[in-house]
């Protein structure tokens, strides 16, 4: 729809705005309420395009996740241990962030613990993650604080019921939180600080001109404000196309209430691709992406039938075998991506600030990415 701004429309709602965060996920909430905590006469205004969010903050798993033995040391693999580490510590100080601004009841915060699983195939990448615990245990138990993080805990397999699967490893710092819960929270908080939100706000571009940031919108008239923060995660490239932020669609599903579930915490299977959790006595599995990385590098929500497949069969058989388990529905959310699993925390222009990038962790280090971009935004000139 497109239309001319009114003199009143001009004058009275989008009047006085000193800081737009564009994006209402995790980060632009956590963002907009940091800024207004910090400064109360500042006017902030969120700019979000969906009727709620639409990206990945209320579609995602709700894994308090901040990293796995396998993930961890893939990621030695590109990074120095140092950058890994540093990386796990924002995650983990994001995390306590949320959980203190949130209240664990009111996002269901449930440390239950993550499990990573291995198959009979995967022997010998388990027997690396097993060589490293006493290491790892040491390095991220100075982090979280716990002195056994990471332990193997085959004896367990019985209780939840999986086919295939050989191997457990614990990480017992992992928790899980209901994710429209927290987002709803959040979005509480943020009214609550006084913040100003403006949805079915869709942003075309931006320019930074000397009189301010201007935000042309989808409806075709163009707004000016001091300074702005783009929090829009796996859509930046759309604002910013020089950003290095690869969108990466995922695929989940729910199931009916299963009778007599047997799944409690967090689960990652073939080094974290696939991921499935219990919530409400149903399962929430997902992932896959691996199965088609081109066409899910994508910033289309729609479906994958090869991906579905493949959900579907570990779904009945490795997680819930010999289970009569049914699906209730089926969605798709949108992550950011790039080489390294850092987040982009940056000016791009004088009055321009980026907080991107969330590597499919958001739900740990989003409070902390968002803050530091709004502490960002405040130094510029
Ligand atoms: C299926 C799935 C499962 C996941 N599971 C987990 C998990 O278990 N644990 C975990 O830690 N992380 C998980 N993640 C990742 C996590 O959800 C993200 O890292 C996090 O939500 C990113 O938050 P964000 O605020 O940066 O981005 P988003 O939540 O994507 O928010 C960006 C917002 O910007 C808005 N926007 C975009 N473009 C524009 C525009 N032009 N104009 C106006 N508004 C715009 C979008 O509508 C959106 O609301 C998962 C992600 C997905 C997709």
């Amino acid at each position: 729809m497109q239309y001319t701004l009114s003199y009143w429309e001009r004058e009275t709602f989008y009047r006085d705005i000193d800081i737009a965060v564009i994006g209402s996920g995790i980060v632009g909430l956590a963002a907009a309420i940091h800024l207004r905590t910090l400064h109360p006469n500042l006017s902030v205004a969120v700019l979000e395009r969906g009727i709620l969010p639409v990206g990945a903050s209320t579609r995602n798993a709700g894994f308090s996740c901040f990293g796995s033995m396998t993930e961890l040391l893939d990621d030695l693999t590109l990074m120095s241990e140092d950058d890994v580490l540093a990386i796990v510590e924002k995650r983990w100080t994001g995390l306590q962030r949320l959980r203190a601004l949130t209240g664990d009841t009111q996002i269901d915060f449930q440390g239950l613990g993550g499990y990573e699983m291995f198959t009979q195939e995967e022997n010998a990448v388990f027997q690396k993650c097993v060589e490293r615990i006493p290491d790892f245990n040491q390095k991220i138990g100075r982090i979280t604080g716990h002195p056994e993080v990471y332990k193997v805990v085959d004896e367990r397999l019985p209780e939840f019921g999986f086919q295939g699967v050989q191997h457990l490893i614990l990480n017992q710092a992992e928790g899980q939180v209901h994710t429209g819960k927290l987002m709803q929270t959040l979005l509480q908080k943020a009214v609550d600080a006084g913040v100003r939100f403006f949805n079915g706000f869709e942003i075309k571009r931006l320019e930074d001109t000397s009189q301010g940031v201007e935000i042309e919108t989808a409806a075709g008239w163009t707004l000016r404000v001091p300074k702005v923060l783009v929090a829009v995660n796996g859509f930046a490239r759309q604002l910013l196309p020089g950003l290095d932020v690869q969108p990466a669609r995922n695929q989940v599903l729910i199931t009916h209430p299963v009778p007599g579930l047997r799944v409690k915490g967090c689960f990652h299977y073939d080094r974290g691709y696939f991921y499935f959790r219990n919530i409400d006595g149903r399962i929430l599995l997902g992932g896959g992406r691996n199965l088609d990385f081109e066409t899910e590098k994508t910033e289309d929500f729609g479906a994958n039938p090869k991906i579905r497949q493949a959900l579907t069969e570990l779904l009945h058989t490795v997680i819930c075998p010999g289970q009569d388990v049914e699906i209730d529905t089926w969605w798709a959310g949108i992550m950011g991506l790039g080489p390294v699993k850092k987040p982009i925390i940056q000016h791009v222009s004088p009055n321009v600030t980026v907080s991107v990038r969330l590597s499919g962790m958001g739900v740990a280090i989003g409070t902390l990415v968002g803050q530091e971009g709004a502490e960002m935004i405040l130094e510029a000139k």
